[in-house]
């Protein structure tokens, strides 16, 4: 047993002195290593003592107040882009009539050829339109405006006239005395305002009838079939 023992120690101590060198180099390796391992973080540890240490430096520094800076930068109101070119639209809407009256068509605008009127026993131009129907039909605003004037004379019977956009001006003549509008008051397109009378003017030859005139913005009568929605197409 001891024998063996001491071969076990001597094979032992070979083995140390022919390994001496490597185990010393790995002894080394190990030693450096934790140096560098506690080095390091023995530093990680500083370092962040001082991290925190600077965050809270700030916040005591902080106490001073900081600038406005609001009144540097006046509030300019941003210039409404696109407005004129929206509004424009409204202007161009078409101006389109209803009829004045539900009748029959006995007199169509002729500025250049001159009809007979059996009434005056002369020969003329007919401006304007004129539709035949029972005393008492309805005669309406062929299009949204104001009441100019409503007149009465023995040749033309009552009579309104009615101003427009575009400086267009409609005239509902031979009406009876029974007008429901004034003037000054503003009407709408299709509103009722007078009826259809006996005629005894200066186309009594017609029978009763709506004696129908349109004028432009210089006054001139111009046909209203244009304006017609039957007209137009
Ligand atoms: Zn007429």
């Amino acid at each position: 047993m001891e024998k063996s023992k001491k071969v076990k120690n001597a094979k032992f101590a070979a083995f140390i002195k022919k390994n001496l060198y490597l185990i010393l180099m790995i002894v080394c390796v190990i030693a450096i290593a934790t140096m560098v391992a506690v080095t390091y973080a023995t530093k990680q540890h500083s370092t962040d003592g001082v991290v925190d240490a600077s965050v809270d430096v700030p916040t005591d520094t902080s106490s001073e107040p900081s600038e406005p800076t609001g009144p540097s930068e006046p509030s300019e109101p941003s210039e409404p882009t696109g407005t004129p070119e929206e509004a424009e639209p409204t202007v161009t809407e078409e101006i389109v009539f209803c009829m004045p009256a539900e009748g029959e068509v006995v007199g169509v605008f002729s500025n250049d050829t001159l009809v007979y009127n059996a009434t005056l026993n002369q020969w003329s131009t007919h401006e304007a339109y004129d539709l035949a129907a029972e005393v008492g039909t309805e005669v309406k605003c062929v299009f949204d405006g104001t009441v100019k004037s409503v007149t009465s004379s023995v040749l033309r019977g009552t009579e309104v006239v009615i101003e427009h956009k575009d400086g267009l001006t409609s005239v509902y003549s031979l009406l009876g005395s029974d007008v429901t509008v004034s003037a000054g008051q503003a009407v709408k397109k299709g509103d009722v305002i007078g009826c259809i009378a006996e005629s005894g003017t200066f186309e009594k030859h017609k029978g009763p009838h709506l004696h129908f005139e349109l004028r432009d913005a210089n006054g001139e009568k111009i046909d209203p079939m244009q304006y017609f929605e039957v007209g137009n197409k």
